[in-house]
């Protein structure tokens, strides 16, 4: 579909259809293409929207708008050589500080808007200058895509692309124009171009701030920087953070191991102590035995059989002919020898012993009596 073209060419200016007066439709418009130049025809009908038609072959609709507006702007800087930029307040999301970030990242993370609002920064402020020149810039289609503002005080250049309502038509999302800082005109729908005057439209796209965004600037790419500086800053806190915490952590589990460590060490002489403690009480007891033993032996009743009979072996080992001399063992219990079952037995199991010469040892024992009785 043609997009319906609200813009001509009248003694040399660019019109819009709203200048004209009723009597000037049709021909009697006496307008031409700012494109080709070809004859238009005003068509001002009731129904269907105001605008320009060939009188002819059509040309590229598009181009033909695109130039009508660029030119629409050269003519409202001629007539008023200035040109209002609006602010540019960035608002930074931020980034996980767990790893570096890029300035790509940190371009991701952020907003560029035209108003302040909360937690945004002011990197332009907004502004009314001075133009000394301006040139309008075409793509390889041959399409103008930026007007190029040269300023009057330090002779910086500005790129203003100019986005037509999409009503129109639809052109790409301008982009930074080579190194030049660069703002985007945003047509809204309210820019209602079939029936605006041409002079109201001068005025919005000269005057007026509202519309307009900023694409790129050395100021904004600074403020990205800043932030990426920013970023890298949590980045190495972030590190020292970490490092921090692994050597406390470190600290406390060497410091946890010291103890333990310590423990067992304790745990280990305490078990020693207690061990040459037991050792010791041992050889107490056993020593205390001994010498109880000795002080007070047990008597030949308390010894159990197999004592018995071992030490009356012994005995009759060691005499062979029974002495003269009383017979005690080694802790001076008295011994006697039985003459009816030959058995050497502890006095006290003897029913009687005693005489002169060897008689001294020798007598009756008591199981031997009971037999005989
Ligand atoms: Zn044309
Ligand atoms: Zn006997």
């Amino acid at each position: 579909m043609e997009l319906k073209n609200p813009f001509a060419l009248r003694s040399g200016v660019i019109i819009t259809i709203a200048d004209l007066t009723p009597n000037e439709r049709g021909r009697n418009c006496k307008c031409i293409c700012p494109e080709c130049k070809g004859h238009f025809i005003a068509v001002m009908g009731k129904i269907r929207q105001p605008h320009f038609r060939h009188d002819g072959e059509p040309c590229d609709s598009v181009k033909a708008l695109m130039t009508a507006l660029y030119r629409l702007l050269s003519e409202a800087i001629n007539e008023r050589p200035c040109f209002a930029f609006p602010a540019c307040y960035g608002l930074y999301y931020g980034i996980p500080v767990q790893r570096q970030a890029t300035i790509e990242d940190v371009r991701a993370a952020v907003e560029l808007m035209d108003n302040d609002f909360e937690d945004t920064e002011l990197i332009i402020k907004a502004k009314t200058f001075g133009v000394e020149k301006y040139e309008i810039h075409r793509n390889t289609k041959g399409i103008p895509d930026a007007i190029l503002l040269t300023d009057n005080v330090k002779h910086h250049q500005l790129a203003v692309s100019l986005v037509p309502p999409p009503t129109f038509c639809k052109i790409s999302e301008p982009k930074p124009f080579q190194d030049i800082p660069t703002i985007a005109i945003h047509m809204g729908a309210d820019f209602d171009l079939h029936h605006m005057k041409s002079d109201e439209v001068k005025i919005r796209l000269r005057d007026k701030a509202d519309d307009k965004k900023w694409i790129s600037s050395p100021a904004i790419e600074a403020w990205l920087l800043k932030n990426l500086a920013r970023q890298h800053e949590y980045y190495e806190e972030h590190l020292a953070e970490e490092q921090t915490c692994k050597q406390a952590l470190a600290k406390e589990n060497a410091g946890r191991e010291k103890i333990h460590a310590k423990a067992m060490l304790l745990q280990d002489e305490q078990q020693k102590a207690d061990n040459a403690q037991i050792t010791h009480l041992h050889q107490i007891m056993t020593e205390y035995r001994n010498r109880k033993q000795i002080e007070h032996p047990l008597s030949a009743l308390q010894l159990a059989s197999e004592e018995l009979q071992k030490i009356s072996q012994m005995l009759e080992a060691k005499y062979p002919i029974i002495p003269n001399e009383m017979v005690v063992d080694d802790v001076g219990r008295r011994w006697c020898f039985c003459d009816t079952c030959h058995c050497w037995k502890p006095d006290v199991f003897m029913a009687s012993y005693g005489g002169i010469g060897d008689r001294v040892n020798r007598g009756l024992c008591s199981e031997c009596s009971r037999k005989q009785s």
